[in-house]
């Protein structure tokens, strides 16, 4: 099955927008992206041939700041995921109580197939196509799948050298070298174990000794697994786009760390069984992490779900369907705009970093994530206690709430 997650995006939107009873032109005004560019690639592959890629920058909304949000390399990136993820990176963004807006880009290509040099070509090219709409306090993209640091940084350097100055604050998840924050890398990860923390100790589930299942092993999985093993859970299943492993003792988290990147698979980690993503999703745990893409959790597999809590460290893992079905039979989903703000919260970090030029250290970065983490979950936690609703409908409509009072502050010119 097919699903947009544009539509998804929308479904929920209007779902909150008939509870709070929105204003019909303001949730038309929500319902689409202020500006929406599509860039044609052009880019000498070192086979001496050209290959023309897509590549895309939709801005969703800035009424509380600057656009922020990630750039995606995939083959399947299309424009609807882009417009998608914008849309959730406003609400991201007004969850956390950050002073930006939401924004996403992406290229149509398969990172692993391409060359460093070929990939440096095509992100600097990118870069040049869209650096008359981004900037310091217009939008400041970040990374997202398959894109990190090195990716960051070429942005930074072409976009400055067209500039004629250095201009750090025109993306966030930047090398330290160059006005990286200390605790980005580490960040959505960090955020996520601080709301499944909270979440736990609202149903009375002890975090020590609770088992959690991790779907996708890059940035947002691997770090989740490993605070929260910190925390005292046991890690029993974790997988990748190969497969998944499980130890129903607790996998040594570090040992599947340091196993992926020698091998570049989580399979084949000593004393590990191998089983299938759907094996993943469905296994006897407390705390299930879907870390991967979109659409993972359907109406298919969601009635097997045996977890109390699902926090999502993807975007939009969860359908709508099978949202309804997880919360019906009484599943705490932490929703993705929550769980994982804490990339984005440390973004904001960085960004701030590079406008004041003043350095923090690792503590204060950390100590500042857990601040607004813990933050965001309560008032997640108790808007959605006052609607009686989940904490998905609570956190979409605290994030529209706090939009449409930026925009009717504002006013709408002319
Ligand atoms: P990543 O590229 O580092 O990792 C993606 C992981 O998913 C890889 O381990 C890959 O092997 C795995 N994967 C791919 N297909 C899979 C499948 N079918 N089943 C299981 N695993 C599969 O990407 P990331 O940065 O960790 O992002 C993962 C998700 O988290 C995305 O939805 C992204 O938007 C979201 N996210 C990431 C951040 C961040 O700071 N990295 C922040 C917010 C949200």
């Amino acid at each position: 099955m097919n699903i947009n997650p544009y539509e998804n995006a929308l479904t929920q939107l209007d779902a909150a927008a008939k509870i709070i009873k929105l204003d019909e032109g303001l949730h038309e005004f929500l319902r689409t992206p202020k500006r929406v560019l599509t860039v044609s690639l052009p880019i000498k592959m070192d086979n001496g041939k050209i290959k023309v890629f897509t590549g895309y920058r939709v801005q969703h909304n800035d009424a509380r700041g600057p656009y922020k949000g990630g750039i995606r390399y995939h083959p399947n990136v299309t424009l609807d995921e882009v417009k998608a993820l914008a849309t959730w990176m406003t609400w991201k963004c007004a969850i956390t109580d950050i002073p930006l807006g939401g924004g996403k880009g992406g290229i149509v290509c398969d990172p692993k197939s391409m060359s460093i040099s070929e990939l440096e070509r095509l992100t600097r090219r990118y870069a040049y196509a869209i650096s008359d709409i981004i900037g310091a306090e217009v939008d400041v993209p970040a990374p997202d799948v398959y894109t990190s640091s090195r990716e960051m940084a070429w942005i930074m350097d072409t976009y400055s050298t067209l500039k004629g100055k250095m201009v750090p604050g025109v993306i966030t998840g930047k090398p330290l070298s160059i006005g990286g924050s200390k605790g980005r890398a580490e960040a959505t990860g960090k955020g996520l174990a601080f709301c499944v923390r909270e979440a736990a100790k609202k149903i009375n589930l002890n975090i020590k000794g609770a088992n959690v299942a991790i779907q996708g092993f890059g940035n947002a999985g691997t770090y989740s697994a490993r605070f929260l093993h910190e925390m005292g859970a046991n890690i029993i299943a974790v997988s990748d786009s190969t497969s998944g492993i499980y130890n129903s003792d607790g996998l040594d988290v570090e040992e599947v760390i340091a196993h992926k990147a020698k091998t570049g698979k989580v399979r084949g980690v000593a004393k590990s069984k191998e089983i299938t993503n759907l094996q993943l999703l469905q296994i006897e745990c407390d705390i299930l992490v879907p870390a991967a893409y979109e659409n993972q959790i359907t109406k298919d597999n969601a009635k097997d779900i045996k977890a109390k809590i699902i926090a999502e460290a993807a975007n939009g893992p969860t359908t709508p369907d099978a949202d309804k079905l997880l919360y019906k039979n009484g599943k705490m989903v932490i929703p993705d705009i929550l769980a994982n703000a804490g990339g984005v919260t440390v973004s904001y970090f960085e960004w701030v970093q590079n406008l004041t030029r003043d350095y923090w250290s690792h503590e204060k970065v950390i100590n500042m994530l857990e601040e607004k983490m813990v933050n965001a979950f309560n008032d997640v936690y108790n808007t959605a206690n006052e609607y009686e609703k989940e904490l998905r409908m609570g956190s979409m409509i605290l994030a529209i709430n706090r939009v449409v009072e930026a925009i009717n502050d504002r006013g709408i010119w002319p």
